[in-house]
């Protein structure tokens, strides 16, 4: 962190402000020139405050040279982590992970043909919600425990890992047996939550907070890591604007931005962040192109009659032609499908 100093400061005020980093384990150097003072802290600057200290008199701004997030960043972590689940159901590191499957888990029909379906056009992973954050508590809710055990009849017959949303680490008892857990945008900055799940060893598959920036959406990711479990897949679902014809923007940006900043993978998800399935195909195709490490995609056997997000579900069919597809452009962005 550097810190410019107003040109009329006394040593004495410099001494005092310096005793408060020293106080905080962190080492303070001085630069004096001609016009102002600066100050370069070093060591783990975690704890300072940095809106505390662009409030004091004597500070004319302040600025971090290193990011807040650690265990998320490439600074630290060059290589890119794979989330590996055995079976050829990889997500990172040149593996595209396809996790697909209905908004909601509704019958054993359902979601065990669904399942066969995915599996047969070439999906890794099974999606399907099973606690359902709903905007209205009219709507349909999810079918909370069942909906898991019904998640496992579909993996024993499709052999594909199960992916589900959380909603409360007072849950977590129920998704011992759950391949990969989902923390939805609704809970993004859910910190409890993010805490408790960081003390388990199972892939984390993190949605980006409807408005919420890249850095803070990092920040979640590090309150998982932070408490030991660094198996975080990262997931862009669109974010809200001022544009009303999709149900969200997708920030197709922060798919190459993040293979910069972080070395965790990102999956897309074009269903949430467009809310219609005619946009769906083209956008998993740019999402590929865009570098990212797989996708998210709702499908549906009858999305007319589906209980929650028929309109942004693909049919099994619609879905198996993406995947042609993909599997035609893989090998151009070096992609293994
Ligand atoms: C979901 O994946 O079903 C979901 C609710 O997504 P999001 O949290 O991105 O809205
Ligand atoms: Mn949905």
């Amino acid at each position: 962190m550097i810190i410019v100093l107003k040109s009329n400061v006394t040593e004495i005020q410099i001494d005092e402000f310096s005793r408060y980093f020293t106080a905080h384990n962190v080492r303070v150097n001085k630069w004096v020139g001609d016009h102002s003072t600066v100050l370069g802290l070093l060591g783990d600057t975690g704890n300072i405050d940095i809106d505390y200290i662009q409030q004091q008199e004597i500070v004319e701004r302040v600025q971090r040279v290193s990011k807040p997030y650690k265990k998320g960043s490439r600074e630290f972590h060059p290589t890119d982590t794979v989330i590996d689940l055995g079976n050829g159901c990889r997500i990172g590191g040149g593996a595209f992970g396809v996790i697909a499957g209905p908004c909601s888990v509704e019958s054993e029909e359902q979601i065990v043909q669904l399942a066969k379906d995915v599996k047969a056009s070439g999906a890794t992973f099974l999606r399907g919600g099973a606690f359902k954050p709903r905007t209205s508590p009219y709507a349909f809710q999810g079918l909370r425990a069942s909906g898991i055990e019904l998640l496992h009849q579909a993996r024993q017959v499709s052999g594909l890992p199960i992916v589900t949303e959380i909603m409360s680490a007072a849950h977590l008892v129920m998704f011992e047996d759950v391949d990969v857990i989902q923390v939805g945008a609704r809970n993004m900055q859910n910190f409890e939550l993010l805490k408790e799940l960081g003390k388990i060893d199972k892939p984390i598959l993190l949605k980006r907070g409807l408005s919420s920036t890249i850095e803070e959406w990092l920040m979640s990711a590090e309150y998982i890591m932070a408490g030991g479990n660094e198996k975080v897949i990262l997931c862009e679902r669109g974010i809200r604007t001022f544009e009303t014809m999709t149900r969200n923007t997708l920030d197709l940006a922060a798919i190459p931005l993040l293979k910069e900043l972080t070395h965790l993978p990102v999956v897309v998800d074009p269903s949430h962040a467009t809310g219609k399935s005619s946009l769906v195909p083209p956008l998993c195709m740019a999402a590929m192109a865009a570098g990212a490490d797989g996708l998210i995609v709702e499908v549906h056997n009858d999305p007319p009659h589906a209980m929650s997000d028929g309109a942004q579900s693909l049919t099994p069919s619609q879905f198996a032609d993406v995947m042609k597809q993909l599997r035609t452009i893989a090998p151009v962005f070096g992609k293994e499908l």
